[in-house]
């Protein structure tokens, strides 16, 4: 029996007991089921996903669809504190992640490179902790950012200590380091949730967690294992359309986000779920609202 058939059984034997007046009715639902179908989806929109000319104009925008994150990117962020607090007040809306921005990767072969990087991921990371963000986003190395070090064991352990170091440095700032696996054509390094999730473990620092990008989940055989393979490591959720990277809903069918959802639920995921994605339609703010509409229902069917 599937769980639609499963709730109209029940609900149709709900309905007959009601109608028999006195019958004791015993409540059948566990812990778990409360828990998950109690958690809320929490949406979230990148800056440049969002309509409007001013970053004002789309607060507006996303408060009248009830969407209660802001993701803007790292560049430049330490220079928008004051602009992004001042916008945010007296409205019913957090930063969510920031969106990586720094120069330099943490994998580079080039110390120079290297150290572009210590220095303006941290610029990043203070800034974040300001603003009260979960989290700064970064991916380990692109496949087109080379000279790289090997992928290797020792590369690993490297990998880990600095994670580490970063990790506890975010925490200092009271926000975090998310790491962001990628599909393979961008990122061979890093491609499932499962294993950023097992980076985050052995960095050994509560300041290193891990998210999942719908689009990107591609490479993973279960949604669903994807996300509780993580735990409480996930951090963030990215999300598009699952066939061409625009707002979900836009492919139609294949835009089914129902089994990630109901290990979303089952976690009680407290953090965001954040569009990170094109739009084929001209008319971005009733794409934009349909695509809510869509993930509401699907996170109520999960
Ligand atoms: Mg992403």
């Amino acid at each position: 029996m599937d769980r639609k058939t499963f709730l109209k059984t029940s609900l149709a034997g709900a309905a007959a007991l009601m109608a028999a007046p006195g019958t004791v009715i015993s409540c059948a639902s566990s812990k778990e089921e409360k828990k998950s179908s109690a958690t809320p989806l929490r949406l979230s929109f990148q800056e440049g996903v969002t309509p409007g000319e001013t970053l004002s104009e789309k607060l507006d925008f996303m408060e009248s669809l009830g969407i209660t994150g802001f993701e803007p990117g790292g560049k430049g962020l330490s220079g928008r504190v004051n602009e992004i607090q001042e916008a945010l007040k007296g409205r019913d809306i957090q930063v969510s992640a920031i969106c990586a921005g720094f120069d330099g990767f943490i994998l580079a072969e080039d110390p120079a490179v290297k150290a572009q990087f210590d220095t303006t991921m941290r610029d990043i990371v203070r800034a974040a902790g300001e603003l009260g963000s979960t989290g700064v986003i970064m991916v380990p190395v692109f496949n087109w950012q080379t000279p790289s070090l090997p992928h290797t064991l020792e590369t690993r352990d490297f990998l880990c200590a600095q994670l580490h170091d970063l990790g506890e440095f975010a925490l200092s700032c009271g926000t975090t380091v998310i790491l962001e696996p990628l599909n393979r054509k961008e990122a061979f390094y890093m491609r499932l949730v499962s294993d950023a999730a097992a980076i985050c473990r052995d960095a050994g620092s509560a300041g290193v967690k891990c998210m999942g990008d719908f689009w990107h989940m591609q490479e993973e055989t279960s949604d669903y294992a994807a996300f509780m393979s993580a735990g409480s490591y996930l951090q963030h959720v990215h999300i598009a359309s699952r066939g061409n990277r625009i707002m979900p809903g836009e492919d139609g069918d294949v835009d089914n986000y129902v089994d990630g959802f109901r290990a979303l639920k089952e976690l009680a995921y407290p953090h965001y779920v954040s569009f990170e994605c094109g739009c084929r339609s001209e008319d971005r703010a009733a794409t934009l609202t349909a695509a809510v509409n869509l993930l509401r229902t699907q996170w109520e069917q999960a």
